[in-house]
């Protein structure tokens, strides 16, 4: 109504102004023809009279129309003839400056009032010459009310047409205004709905402008929205059941030594040591998810400087070399020289721990070997691979999926959380960098990372 409203006062504006505007120039028109008219009559006349000397009563009765008297008088101004019955006595009205400009053998164009009727008219007046003496003069009077009926007719077609166009601009605006503002309308209901949590609800594209652009924009919220709040319920409950599972554990053989329900007395030994390494995962599983929300919120220090490869390597290499050698597997390692990349050194430290439990985890026969080199980008690329279990083809996708696992009780058993390959996914990108994975099933894992090449200025 409001936008209506507004349009509908727009074309007011416009419209009556324009309205006033024409009238005005039209009836100046209306005159001016009718003067033009007139004083080419009078010249006719004059033209006439100077032929003969004079000019026939029946003549000037013929030519001259019902609305129009003429007068002719004589040099003196006094009436000499009157043609027509619409005025009465017009002499005596002549001003002395009219009856001078007559006198030199002019013109006089004025407006003159019938005293006794109260007509208007328009009067051309002319001076009659015979042998270059002015020997009277002859003048045109046409009634203005003629003219005026001719005027009001146009204002009542003008009127007809102005309140016709508004009538019709009304309906169109009406029409628009609807058009325009109903998908707004549909718009603002759709997102006080997802305000509320309906993230199904989408909006109609009605069309392919502005404001369908903005519904479109508007479903696509939606459905990211819709997308988001369903990854986070599925999150929390992955959450809730990892948490449990070592929770229960716990409860159930803290209850048993409390009990004394066992029978022997290594039992309990072996009972405490359970607890221990269900308190070690949940321990691991509550820091990997703190890690992972700081990662989420963008909030993760990652202070990057130039880091050595070899060194980095190699401190990794020594912590794991005590359970690589108890798995009875071979640790292979070729590092090429002075390689750097730059990144957060404790940070890199912890991608290459997690790739490197994993591929202690997934391999029981074989060796694992790490590589560093310089591809032909001038990229930093370290690669750890395994002659391990392999990940099919089909379950690659979803590896860097949080809580994914291919094989859900060998990843318990040996002490996983399913956030390992996550978090490293989240620490190359925040270096910048990338992971790929190729694998054979039954035959090895190879984990590739893939650094940022060092500018000169880093
Ligand atoms: P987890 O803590 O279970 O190891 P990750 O996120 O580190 O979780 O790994 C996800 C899954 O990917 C693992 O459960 C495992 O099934 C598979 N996986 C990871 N690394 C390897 C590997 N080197 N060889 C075989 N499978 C692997």
């Amino acid at each position: 109504m409001k936008l209506a409203a507004i349009l509908f006062s727009l074309l007011v504006v416009v419209l009556v102004p324009l309205a006033l505007v024409i009238h005005e120039v039209i009836s100046g028109l209306f005159f001016e023809r009718e003067v033009e008219d007139m004083r080419q009559r009078v010249s006719h006349y004059a033209s006439m009279y100077d032929e003969n000397g004079t000019i026939a009563t029946s003549v000037l009765e013929t030519l001259t129309a019902t609305d129009q008297d003429v007068y002719v008088l004589d040099e003196h101004f006094q009436s000499n003839r009157h043609v027509g019955d619409n005025t009465t006595a017009f002499a005596g009205e002549l001003s002395p400056e009219a009856r001078e400009e007559i006198r030199a053998g002019g013109t006089v164009e004025r407006t003159y009032t019938d005293d006794a009727t109260g007509e208007n008219y328009l009067v051309v007046g002319r001076a009659l010459q015979a042998n270059e003496e002015v020997t009277g003069s002859l003048y045109l009077l046409s009634s203005q009310s003629a003219i005026e009926t001719d005027i009001q007719e146009i204002q009542r077609l003008m009127t007809l047409a102005v309140v016709g166009s508004f009538l019709l601009a009304f309906g169109c605006i009406i029409v628009l205004a609807r058009r325009l503002t109903l998908p707004l309308v549909r718009m603002e209901q759709a997102t006080r709905q997802l305000a509320k949590g309906e993230l199904e609800v989408r909006v109609e594209q009605a069309s392919q402008d502005e404001v369908g652009s903005l519904g479109a924009a508007i479903n696509d919220l939606a459905r990211d929205l819709k997308q988001y709040r369903d990854a986070r319920r599925a999150f929390l409950a992955d959450v809730s059941h990892e948490l449990r599972t070592p929770v229960t554990y716990m409860k159930g053989y803290s209850h048993i030594l409390q009990e004394k329900l066992y029978d022997h007395a290594e039992d309990q030994e072996a009972y405490l040591a359970i607890l221990s390494s269900e308190a070690e995962r949940l321990n691991r599983l509550v820091e990997e998810l703190f890690d992972l929300a700081q990662m989420d919120d963008g909030h993760m220090n990652v202070s990057k400087q130039r880091v050595a490869v070899a060194p980095l390597i190699q401190r990794i290499v020594d912590g794991f070399a005590l359970p690589v050698r108890q798995q009875g597997l071979e640790l292979n390692i070729d590092i090429e020289e002075e390689l750097m990349v730059y990144g957060d050194e404790l940070r890199l430290e912890q991608v290459l721990t997690n790739l490197m439990t994993n591929a202690l985890r997934y391999t029981e026969t074989g060796s694992i070997s790490i590589q560093a080199f310089s591809n032909s980008n001038r990229q930093p690329v370290i690669t750890v691979t395994d002659t391990g279990i392999g990940i099919p083809e089909e379950e690659r996708p979803f590896l860097f999926d949080r809580f994914y696992r291919v094989d859900k009780s060998r990843s318990r058993e040996g002490g996983g959380t399913g956030l390992g390959l996550a978090i490293v996914q989240q620490l190359m990108h925040a270096h910048d960098g990338d992971i790929h994975v190729s694998s054979t099933p039954g035959e090895g894992t190879c984990f590739m990372l893939i650094f940022p090449s060092l500018g000169k200025d880093v």
